[in-house]
């Protein structure tokens, strides 16, 4: 384990900010995690874990230590009647890893191809595409609870296993919702090490997304590798290419609201587009698409300086080349109020800054 110091970041986040860790660590296993959070702590600075970075905002400079997640590996551990049990490191590749699953004969995963990302940043937002999300199919999340871990004597290779830092969160703890979990909102106090997923024996096509119920108008019964497939082409259209073009992706989640406001925003809008979204409470909730907001705006295609609202899809903001975090930060602020004062719904910004 080799710690780094002004470590340029550039090309370990997806918008291509330019911005440097004052101290930079890449961890490939669990002792050297623990080591890596103890140096934090000895030298009383902050830490932060980054995946791929493909959704954060990251600011000049991070201050403390920046541990890039690396722990490999993955396998079938068990099986049941209805579910073979998964484990995959939190550093493999998302996208690599649903590809995996599919070649190996554990279909299940295949909308919610080239995300990208690290398998362990999977849990945090409880990724989610195409009419899947992540947590359908996650048992447990195995973490390092930082917290205890501060509490406890340094950790070598022996005890590693025996330490109570080292938990198991089953799915139902980890409060998943639309691209919120535990994690998300605590991200100081559990560092993912290897997710593990139950993946239904009974595989069943999930085409309840539109676009791509449409893609198989003429081929009622596609298989797990076709609908991948398919999803890997309807994104590739769709979104930019952030080794092309610098993004993190949807920049905004879509806006959930109560009937009231729905009904009131759906006569004075009449084209509104909106989905309807589990109840809360039993009341009624509509999703609403920001891309579509910001669109209405028009805003989709305006740009200052090298930061821009893409022109394909106003959902995702864009790095022409030389963009700073904090300057993406203000288009941001420009873009929520401007939607705020045309619609009264308030937009909430999807990727994480950092610091
Ligand atoms: C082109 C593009 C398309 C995208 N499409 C989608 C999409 O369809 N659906 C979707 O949900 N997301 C999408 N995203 C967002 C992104 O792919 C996901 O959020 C992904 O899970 C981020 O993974 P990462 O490894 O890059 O995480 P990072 O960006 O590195 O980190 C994200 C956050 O998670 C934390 N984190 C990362 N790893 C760990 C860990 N092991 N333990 C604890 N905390 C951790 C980081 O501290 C940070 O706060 C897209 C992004 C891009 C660029």
């Amino acid at each position: 384990m080799q710690i780094q110091s002004n470590f340029s970041l550039q090309k370990l986040n997806s918008f291509g900010f330019l911005s440097y860790a004052e101290y930079f660590v890449s961890v490939e296993n669990e002792l050297e995690l623990s080591n890596a959070i103890e140096f934090a702590t000895h030298k009383n600075i902050p830490w932060q874990v980054l995946g791929s970075g493909s959704n954060v905002v990251l600011q000049d400079f991070l201050p403390g230590l920046t541990i890039q997640m690396s722990i490999l590996g993955k396998k079938l551990v068990s099986e049941s009647a209805m579910h073979f049990y998964i484990d995959c490191g939190a550093g493999e590749n998302w996208h690599d890893f649903v590809r995996w699953t599919i070649e190996e004969g554990y279909p299940g995963l295949e909308n919610l191809a080239l995300i990208p990302g690290t398998t362990g940043a999977a849990p945090i937002q409880n990724i989610g595409a195409y009419g899947a999300e992540a947590a359908s199919m996650i048992d447990s999340v195995e973490v390092l609870d930082t917290k205890s871990l501060q509490k406890t004597q340094s950790i070598t290779e022996v005890d590693l296993n025996t330490q109570q830092s080292w938990q198991v969160i089953p799915k139902e703890e980890c409060e998943f919702a639309y691209r919120d979990s535990i994690f998300k909102r605590d991200l100081q106090a559990y560092v993912v090490t290897q997710v593990r997923f139950a993946i239904p024996k009974k595989w069943q096509a999930n085409l309840s997304y539109a676009e791509l119920a449409n893609y198989f108008l003429e081929n009622k019964s596609p298989s797990a590798q076709e609908i991948f497939d398919a999803v890997v082409t309807i994104r590739s259209q769709k979104l930019p290419d952030p080794t092309l073009l610098g993004n993190a992706g949807s920049f905004f989640h879509n806006p959930i609201v109560d009937l009231a406001t729905y009904t009131q925003l759906k006569e004075k809008f009449t084209n509104l587009v909106s989905y309807p979204a589990p109840d809360l409470l039993g009341e009624k909730q509509f999703k609403l698409a920001a891309g579509w907001l910001i669109d209405q705006c028009g805003l989709k295609g305006y740009r200052v300086a090298d930061c821009g609202v893409y022109e394909k899809q106003a959902l995702v903001l864009v790095n022409y080349g030389a963009a700073k975090g904090s300057e993406m930060l203000d288009l941001a602020n420009h873009i929520k109020q401007t939607v705020f004062e045309k619609f009264g719904v308030l937009l909430s910004q999807e990727p994480i800054n950092l610091p």
